[in-house]
């Protein structure tokens, strides 16, 4: 590992170093209280704006203006077939075969559809393992599915939780719960990192231990796809699904995308909620009675493409496959992300005034850290913000800085250490 210094001239040189340094250019960056670039950590919840993203809309606009129903069939993008352009970068994001991957919807709502293929409950098998202080939105997901197959949340829902004085899981205590519930465990769905941690699971030991007692597993990944390197169909994953608005820059609310194992690809009789877009795509307008899907992830779309928002998606899924996808990001990712856990870890502080309860193996992170905050946490984000720098804020006491190798820079970083020196030295 590199060994780091909390100087500004280090950190450009560490700039002049990076070979993604001019990707930073191709991101709207949003200026900060003095009329400067802020520093946006911010990536974990809303990706920055490609500056290509708004030309790839208004293109589809444009279209609409001229050929109306048309578009659907004309043009050099029709919007039939729009969603397979995103195929290939898609893939290569996740680690899956292009079949095994598709993007629609929203992220909730394709849990939700992945969830009624994947959690088929019976009397005996009916246990659904998440981790503890899962995103609310997964919560509230799972405890309906299991109300809607006529079981109950507290009964059949089991959840992960640290051990005692531990802030993450450890694999042997996830792997462990899996064999304990052997028979009885139906799914077992988890963040691909956790939201609130920044933890990484090792997908590949937990997919293979719920494979082992007969389980089906699956990942949310929403805090994962554009963010660490991932392999789901090496790793034999099950069902997976991510949005694309955090770190895949594509846009509020912008769609989201579903991965589902090449093994289920060509089982029609799966059961799944249906719609015209899943169905076979050579069949589709005659429109016949009794559904027939698509091969693979496909076979799980309702709707036709929401063109606008997959046009923005395109415009961010080319700028990551032009520099170089998740391996060349990533070797970035872990370097700025130790460049900030050094700085943090140099503060002249009282021990646990601020505690990184982000694990400190690279292996077992993304790019976020998260801070948790003794006292007065709120007024430290605040002051932060007052400095131009944006991260985040998570109740009760922690603050999510997440450096994106994409558009941060060692810069970035350094300012953020001298920021909380400073703060530091007042408190
Ligand atoms: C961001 C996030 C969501 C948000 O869900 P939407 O349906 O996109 O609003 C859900 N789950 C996790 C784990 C998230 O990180």
């Amino acid at each position: 590992m590199t060994s780091f210094e909390p100087t500004a001239e280090f950190a450009a040189q560490l700039d002049a170093q990076d070979p993604l340094r001019d990707f930073r250019h191709q991101f709207h960056i949003p200026p900060g209280p003095d009329g400067q670039d802020s520093i946006y950590l911010c990536g974990n919840s809303l990706g920055l704006q490609p500056k290509t993203a708004r030309a790839a809309v208004e293109r589809q606009m444009q279209n609409w203006q001229e050929l109306a129903v048309e578009g659907h069939f004309r043009g050099d993008t029709p919007w039939m077939t729009y969603h397979e352009r995103l195929e290939q970068a898609t893939a290569h994001i996740v680690g899956a075969q292009p079949l095994e991957v598709t993007v629609m919807n929203n992220l909730t709502t394709n849990l939700h559809l992945l969830l009624v293929s994947f959690y088929q409950p019976t009397p005996t098998r009916y246990k659904v393992l998440m981790e503890g202080g899962a995103f609310p939105s997964d919560q509230y997901a799972l405890e309906t599915q299991v109300q809607m197959r006529g079981f109950r949340p507290d009964d059949a829902i089991v959840e992960l939780v640290p051990r005692p004085g531990e802030h993450t899981l450890r694999t042997e205590d996830i792997v462990a719960k899996i064999a304990e519930l052997g028979d009885s465990l139906c799914t077992i769905i988890m963040g691909g990192i956790n939201y609130y941690t920044g933890q990484v699971y090792d997908m590949a030991a937990i997919t293979q231990a719920g494979h082992a007692v007969g389980a089906r597993v699956g990942f949310d990944l929403a805090h994962a796809a554009g963010n660490i390197p991932l392999q789901l169909h090496d790793w034999d994953v099950d069902f997976a699904c991510w949005c694309s608005y955090k770190y895949l820059n594509s846009g509020p609310g912008g769609v989201s995308g579903a991965f589902v194992h090449e093994r289920f690809a060509d089982q029609p009789e799966l059961l799944r909620l249906a719609g015209w877009w899943g169905y076979d795509e050579k069949e589709r307008f005659k429109m016949k009675k009794g559904f027939r899907p698509m091969r693979g992830a496909a076979g799980w779309q309702l709707s036709n493409g929401a063109v606008l928002t997959l046009a923005a998606h395109e415009a961010a899924l080319n700028i990551h496959e032009a520099a170089g996808g998740m391996v060349a990001l990533r070797r970035k990712s872990e370097q700025l992300t130790a460049y900030l856990e050094f700085l943090i870890r140099g503060l002249a502080l009282p021990a646990g005034t601020l505690e990184i309860i982000t694990p400190q193996d690279p292996a077992a992170r993304g790019c976020q850290l998260s801070i948790l905050v003794q006292k007065n946490g709120r007024q430290l984000f605040d002051y932060l913000m007052s400095k131009g720098i944006i991260g985040d804020w998570r109740e009760p006491n922690v603050i999510r800085l997440a450096p994106v190798p994409l558009y941060n820079s060692f810069q970035d970083v350094q300012r953020v250490g001298a920021a909380l020196a400073e703060w530091a030295g007042r408190e």
